[in-house]
C-alpha cells in the first residue's frame, strides 16, 4: 500500500476532494482524520473508512479559527501518535465574489479568512507536529485560477488562491532541509458540489466548458490520485510545485471545436 504507517489529516473532508482523498488515502494504508465544519458528512465518511476496514476520526473544526486549527493537530496527534500528512483542502467559493466594484468587503474576508488564512494556520500547528515526525508531506489546495486571470470574475476567490500558491512556495523553500515537503494542488474545474453552485446554469456551464481542452468537468475523485502521489514517498523530491491537473485549460490558446 501506498501510505502504509501515515497518519494524514484531511480539511474539507466531508465533500469533494477531501472526501475522495479520505477514502483513497485509507484504502492506501492511512490513518485519517477527516476535519470539517459539517458533522453529518464528515461522520459518514468515518463510517465508510470503517467499513472498509480502516482508522479514522472525524474532528470538527473551522480552519479560519486558530483554536480549532491547533485543537485538530493536537488531537490527531493523541490519537494516531503522529502526522505525516497534512491537507489543508477546505475551502468557498462565495456566490457574491464578482469583480472589484460589485464583491463587498465582507465576502472578501471571508473568502481570505478560510481560503487563505486556513491554510497559513493549519501549516502553522501542522509543521510543528511534522518536526515532532521528522518529516512530513503538505498539500494545499489552490487552482488554476491562481495562475490565470478569468473575465469570468470572483476576485476574493482568485486572490485567495494566489496566496495560497505564493505561501506554499516559501514555506517549501523554509523546511525543504527538515524533510518537511510542501506542494500546491491547482486543480481546473471540477464536477463538485461546490462549482456546479456557481455555475448554476447550462448557459455558465458551457461557457466554462469552452476552454477546457478535454472538454469535460474533472472530477473529485481524479484530485485524490493526485493528492496521493504528493502524499505519498513516491514524491519523495517534489516540494514547491504548482501541481497542476486541469484537463490541459492552463495549457490551451485555443481549444478543439
Ligand atoms: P466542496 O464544497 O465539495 O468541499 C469543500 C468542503 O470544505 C466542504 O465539506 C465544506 O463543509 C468544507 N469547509 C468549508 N468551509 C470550511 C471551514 N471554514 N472549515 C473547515 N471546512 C470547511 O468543494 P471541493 O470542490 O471539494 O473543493 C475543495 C477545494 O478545492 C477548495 O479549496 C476549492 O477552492 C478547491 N478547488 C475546487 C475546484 C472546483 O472546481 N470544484 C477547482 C479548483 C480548486
Amino acid at each position: 500500500m501506498r501510505l502504509s504507517n501515515k497518519v494524514a489529516l484531511i480539511t474539507g473532508a466531508s465533500s469533494g476532494i477531501g472526501k475522495e482523498s479520505s477514502l483513497l488515502f485509507a484504502k492506501e494504508g492511512a490513518k485519517i482524520a477527516v476535519v470539517d465544519i459539517n458533522k453529518t458528512e464528515g461522520q459518514k465518511v468515518v463510517e465508510e473508512i470503517k467499513s472498509i476496514k480502516g482508522e479514522a476520526i472525524y474532528i470538527n473544526a473551522d480552519v479560519s479559527k486558530a483554536d480549532d486549527c491547533r485543537s485538530m493537530i493536537e488531537k490527531t496527534e493523541n490519537q494516531f501518535g503522529k502526522l505525516s500528512v497534512l491537507f489543508n483542502n477546505a475551502g468557498i467559493m462565495d456566490s457574491r465574489d464578482d469583480d472589484s466594484q460589485i464583491t463587498e468587503e465582507d465576502v472578501w474576508d471571508l473568502t481570505m479568512a478560510i481560503n487563505l488564512k486556513g491554510v497559513f494556520l493549519g501549516c502553522k500547528y501542522g509543521i510543528a507536529a511534522m518536526r515532532r515526525n521528522g518529516g512530513g508531506s503538505i498539500i494545499n489546495t489552490a487552482s488554476f485560477v491562481g495562475l490565470m486571470g478569468a473575465a469570468t470574475p470572483q476576485v476574493a476567490y482568485t486572490a485567495s488562491k494566489g496566496g495560497v500558491i505564493a505561501l506554499t512556495r516559501e514555506l517549501s523553500v523554509i523546511h525543504a532541509r527538515e524533510n518537511i515537503r510542501v506542494n500546491a494542488l491547482c486543480p481546473g474545474p471540477l464536477r463538485t458540489e461546490l462549482l456546479m453552485k456557481f455555475l448554476d446554469t447550462e448557459a455558465k456551464k458551457n461557457k466554462r466548458l469552452i476552454h477546457i481542452p478535454m472538454g469535460r468537468f474533472g472530477e473529485a475523485k481524479e484530485m485524490a490520485q493526485a493528492a496521493l502521489f504528493l502524499a505519498s514517498d513516491e514524491s519523495s523530491y517534489t516540494t514547491g510545485t504548482e501541481f497542476v491537473v486541469d484537463g490541459g485549460i492552463t495549457s490551451a490558446y485555443v481549444t478543439p471545436e
